[in-house]
């Protein structure tokens, strides 16, 4: 098997090891780099110290093509970044032109004149070192090289950094030799479990090249991603898709394919939400394309309201519960009637922590999808947080509706 060059991440800031903000830049860069065919053997956070950060810059150099770092670039003491680099390098600080035209480009944008004093230091760069242009803020990257390895200082600001990294990305095939840029396939799957995904496809799990991985999103559906050469990629996913094509999506995600499937039909949908509080809505929203299916969407919470504004009556309600099939149908079936949308769906649960009894327990969410007139109630029993149980509620009433207008209804096991 091919050989990877090494990379290593590491971010600084004392924010990260004090646990106040959670290190998500790393995870970013680590599937940034996999994708550019690096082996990603390290994710390290480190303080603000710059003995600390000298030490873990110094360590994760030897051996690896790349060390991408994240933080401590800004105009305060304790942004240590740039003095690290100069200090592994062996080299002085210097005033570089690029940078401070990074810094003044930035406070011109803002219409706040010359940058003030304090601001210098962001264009002092380690000699030899070469800017990294940053088109949303102050602090410019670095790109430098110690010994045989490169060395890449970005932003913390997480959409600074993602930008300067996706223009270094294209240039990192020119800096690091051998390295290859693999295919990557993905297959979105939705109506089953990891388990029963890793029974269907059994054996190919296991094989290294390409690489199968299976990984569950938070929004209920799963991700097959194989990662490779370019020729058995495809094979491996003609393969893969066999096995699996009861459950395949025709989108990234529940709602990207509840979405693809209504345009493709030329049909609508409307929403009546409980539990879910306007959830299900910003699933549906985050897609973009959303605006060529979503027709109107009210969040009925209070009983009141699902009567005033649904229809549903409110003998049903006494009779029934409000956390009932015969409420979610007659909530999907009042917002239907109110649009005249092709499809409507409706929620209605216990999000808890609170509010749950024995024969309705907190977690209990009925959903309902009234598709050109025919209703379809599922019970969901969740666990977890207040937030998770409305997540998950919200993603399950989208799968309900990609499941009724795709006709894959009772096709799907758990
Ligand atoms: P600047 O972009 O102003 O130069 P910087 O490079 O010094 O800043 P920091 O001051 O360390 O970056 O962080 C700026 C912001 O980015 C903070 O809100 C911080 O919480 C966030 N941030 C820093 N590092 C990370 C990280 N690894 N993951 C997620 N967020 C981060
Ligand atoms: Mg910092």
């Amino acid at each position: 098997m091919r050989v990877q060059p090494l990379a290593r991440i590491l971010a600084f800031g004392d924010e990260l090891i004090l646990g106040r903000t959670v290190d998500t830049n790393s995870a970013w860069l680590a599937g940034l780099l996999g994708d550019h065919g690096f082996r990603v053997d390290r994710l390290q956070v480190v303080g603000d110290r710059q003995d600390e950060c000298e030490a873990a810059l110094r360590s994760a150099v030897a051996g690896a093509a790349l060390v991408v770092t994240t933080g401590g670039l800004g105009p305060t003491d304790d942004d240590r970044t740039r003095y690290a680099l100069a200090a592994v390098m062996d080299v002085p600080l210097v005033h570089d032109a690029a940078a401070w035209r990074v810094v003044s480009a930035f406070w011109r944008r803002l219409g706040r004149g010359a940058p003030p004093a304090s601001n210098r230091r962001q264009a002092l760069m380690p000699r030899g070192a070469t800017v990294l242009d940053n088109d949303r803020g102050t602090a410019a990257g670095m790109l430098a090289r110690i010994g045989a390895c490169q060395v890449a200082c970005l932003p913390g600001v997480p959409h600074e950094m993602q930008a300067m990294a996706a223009r270094l990305g294209t240039r990192l095939a020119r800096l690091v030799p051998g390295l290859v840029v693999p295919s990557v396939g993905e297959i979105h799957l939705a109506g089953l479990g990891e388990s029963t995904a890793q029974e269907l496809i059994g054996g190919l799990m296991s094989e290294r090249d390409p690489q199968v991985g299976i990984t569950a999103s938070e929004l209920g559906h799963l991700c097959l991603r194989v990662v490779g050469g370019r020729t058995e990629v495809a094979r491996r996913l003609t393969a893969l898709r066999r096995l699996v094509a009861p459950y395949v999506l025709p989108a990234p995600g529940l709602a990207a394919s509840l979405i693809a499937t209504l345009e493709k039909l030329g049909a609508t949908v409307a929403i009546a939400e409980s539990c879910t509080v306007g959830l299900v809505t910003a699933q549906l929203g985050a897609v973009p394309g959303a605006s060529c299916v979503l027709r109107e969407a009210l969040v009925a919470y209070h009983a009141e309201v699902k009567t005033r504004r649904l229809g549903v009556a409110p003998g049903l309600i006494a009779r029934a519960g409000v956390v009932s099939a015969e409420v979610a149908q007659a909530m999907a079936e009042g917002i239907s009637h109110r649009t005249g949308a092709d499809l409507a769906l409706a929620t209605t649960g216990i999000a808890g922590p609170d509010g749950g009894d024995v024969s309705t327990p907190v977690g209990t969410v009925w959903l309902a999808a009234c598709w050109r007139g025919q209703t379809v109630t599922r019970l969901t029993s969740l666990k977890g947080t207040r937030e998770r149980i409305q997540r998950r509620a919200a993603a399950q009433a989208l799968g309900l509706g990609w499941e009724v207008v795709s006709g894959r209804l009772g096709a799907c096991r758990g």
